[in-house]
């Protein structure tokens, strides 16, 4: 039988928090790579690049290159681009703005007959009045579209309220959901799964959310591990039905497990 070959981290919770890489995490990806494994990040984070992303991984120490790195901003314009949605209006930071820049899309923050979409990331500096002009847009007939839907992700000591808390608001205001890019839909699943041409069944993916990461590996018949390195504890783990495959305290311990060796 063949075993593991792609094995796909979810980074806030599981390789950092904040600034701080997790212990081991370097390592462990190391090890990885020597017993012949691909590696891809896989990220509902928003507000980087994946250049940023590439480079905030290097800064720990931990190797990866731009093509191993997929992110919901990322997927988010290339979704647009593959539907020819020409000009956003985007309640988001910089990464988010560049990505979608990069793929030929107009950025706006301002609502107008010709905004095809609304799209919606994690926005540190979110206020009503962008509530405002993203609500305003969708009643004009733009697309609603999140990048995510995480309600929380965590920093160095603390848990913080994630795009999803943003989505949340815009959503109840509008009565109704956004089409989502990130975890646990399976767009950009789909699209590792082709860069690498490899099938679900050799894939596993790493994460500390029950509701995304473990959640979409679930759905796409994947294998799951959840790292209690984030923002899921043993407690919230005994109270969900769909258990991960395995579950592991720290990143390290994933080397000890037996199909994945
Ligand atoms: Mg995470």
């Amino acid at each position: 039988m063949e075993g593991i070959k792609l094995v796909i981290f979810d980074l806030d919770g599981v390789i950092y928090r904040g600034n701080f890489p997790l212990p081991k995490a370097k390592e462990t990806i190391e090890s990885l790579r020597q017993r012949g494994k691909f590696i891809a990040f896989l990220t509902n984070n928003s507000t980087m690049t994946r250049f940023q992303y590439k480079r905030k991984l290097a800064h720990m120490g931990i190797k990866a290159s731009a093509e191993e790195i997929f992110t919901s901003a990322w997927g988010t314009a290339l979704y647009l681009k593959d539907r020819n949605l020409k000009k956003a209006l985007v309640v988001g930071e910089k990464g988010l703005k560049k990505e979608l820049g990069w793929a030929g899309i107009e950025v706006t923050s301002s609502p107008s007959e010709d905004v095809d979409c609304v799209v919606v990331g994690l926005d540190r500096k979110f206020n009503y009045k962008k509530l405002c002009l993203a609500f305003e847009a969708i009643k004009q007939g733009a697309l609603f579209i999140a990048t995510n839907k995480d309600y929380t992700f965590p920093m160095e000591n603390k848990i913080v309220p994630g795009g999803g808390a943003i989505v949340a608001s815009l959503q109840s205001a509008l009565g109704r959901e956004p089409l989502l890019i990130g975890k646990p839909s399976p767009f950009l699943l789909r699209l590792i799964m082709e860069h690498y041409h490899i099938e679900e069944k050799h894939a596993v993916i790493v994460g500390d959310r029950l509701d995304t990461d473990i959640e979409m590996g679930k759905k796409a018949g994947m294998k799951t591990i959840l790292v209690l390195t984030g923002v899921t504890n043993e407690k919230d783990l005994a109270n969900t039905p769909s258990q991960p495959d395995a579950v592991v305290r720290n990143l390290e311990e994933i080397l000890e497990i037996e199909w994945l060796k």
